[in-house]
């Protein structure tokens, strides 16, 4: 089969391997979709990794094998897969937390295209574990929902408790990532959301997603977002990372507000232990999560069901797969790239 494969620090290559066969609880995916993240880019920049490694975390498409002791699937049926692969066993595994997976202690747990080998491939091998039924939802249109609607949809539901219907919730980047959080905002939130950018084509894209206001990323950025919400933002979540938008971030959370950073651009949050005006505000929280639960893609897959999250997919074939990558990395990708084998 074709994989596309990470062969060294910044080479990739797409080649010729065995197709895999199902061992027991893994069930052999054909895939219809490969969606393309930022993080695949963090990857391509990597020096240490096991290479080579098939790239591909956003994996949706068809049940083509299915491996000893496995139950409940039938070949062709559609299906996405969840991309945390824990250890299924330990206390936070056993909730579908695997994203929290006690074997990984304070530290990265592998999935498909991170440590395993991924989705940009004509096939994936999956812990039965792993795959959630699509139904009739399409396997190339809903391939990121795996990581670009799961991971905010969990970083959302982590802030719920700040996000009534008198809130503010700013979303600083609204690229593949933030053009989802921006509609499950929408959906699951009465709040009022303001999209930040750098790219003044995606904030009015982001009006289209259900941004109430939007801002240009830069020197003004904070000045216009207290000028927005008067006491400043309650929740804020930051899908690029980088020191511009931490820095912004920590300007405009409000007093016992949330700022999320999901973004993994290398920036660094200063914490003064100092009271205002130094640093955070009183009651500010911080957190840093990763991916979601399998509840989690669960609650996404419904949201896509009702229509009331959509993904802007950008479809290539996989042959393409450097190109795009160049294509993200120059800000030429609008929504989320996906690749079809
Ligand atoms: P993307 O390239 O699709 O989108 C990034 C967006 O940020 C673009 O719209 C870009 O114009 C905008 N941007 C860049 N610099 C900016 C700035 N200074 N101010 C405002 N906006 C700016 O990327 P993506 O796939 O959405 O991924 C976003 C980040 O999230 C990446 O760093 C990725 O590695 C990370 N990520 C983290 C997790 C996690 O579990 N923590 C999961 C997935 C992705
Ligand atoms: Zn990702
Ligand atoms: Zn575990």
């Amino acid at each position: 089969m074709k994989a596309f494969q990470l062969i060294g620090p910044g080479k990739t290559e797409l080649r010729d391997i065995e197709a895999p066969v199902p061992g027991p609880g893994q069930v052999l995916l054909k895939v219809a979709g490969s969606g393309v993240c930022h993080s695949d880019l963090h990857l391509l920049h990597a020096e240490q990794l096991p290479f080579p490694m098939t790239m591909g975390h956003e994996p949706a498409g068809w049940v083509a094998a299915i491996g000893p002791e496995v139950t409940g699937w039938e070949e062709g049926q559609a299906a996405i897969g969840y991309i945390v692969w824990g250890c299924g066993v330990c206390r936070h595994c056993a909730t579908g937390a695997e994203n929290a997976c006690e074997r990984f202690p304070r530290g990265l747990v592998p999935g498909p295209g991170l440590g395993y080998p991924g989705a940009m491939a004509d096939y994936l091998l999956v812990p039965a574990r792993a795959l959630v039924p699509l139904g009739d939802l399409d396997p190339v249109d809903s391939a990121p929902l795996a990581d670009a609607a799961l991971t905010p949809y969990h970083a959302i539901d982590r802030a719920k408790a700040v996000l009534t219907p008198s809130s503010t919730a700013v979303v600083i980047g609204v690229g593949g990532l933030g053009h989802m959080a921006v509609q499950i905002l929408r959906a699951v939130t009465g709040a009022r959301v303001i999209a930040v950018d750098v790219d003044p084509a995606r904030l009015e894209a982001a009006r289209g997603y259900g941004a109430d206001e939007t801002v240009l990323s830069g020197r003004e950025a904070a000045t216009e977002i207290l000028d927005l919400t008067k006491t400043g933002a309650d929740a804020v979540f930051d899908f690029v990372g980088a020191q511009p938008t931490l820095d912004l971030g920590a300007a405009v959370v409000s007093s016992y507000g949330h700022l999320t950073v999901v973004g993994l651009a290398g920036g660094v949050l200063g914490f003064p232990a100092a009271g205002p005006p130094v640093g955070l505000p009183w009651g500010a929280t911080v957190s840093k999560p990763y991916g979601g639960t399998r509840r989690d893609l669960h609650e996404v897959l419904a949201l896509a069901r009702q229509g009331r999250i959509r993904v802007h997919v950008d479809r290539h074939p996989l042959s393409d797969a450097a190109k795009v990558l160049d294509d993200l990395e120059h800000g030429k990708i609008q929504g989320r790239a996906v690749l079809t084998p």
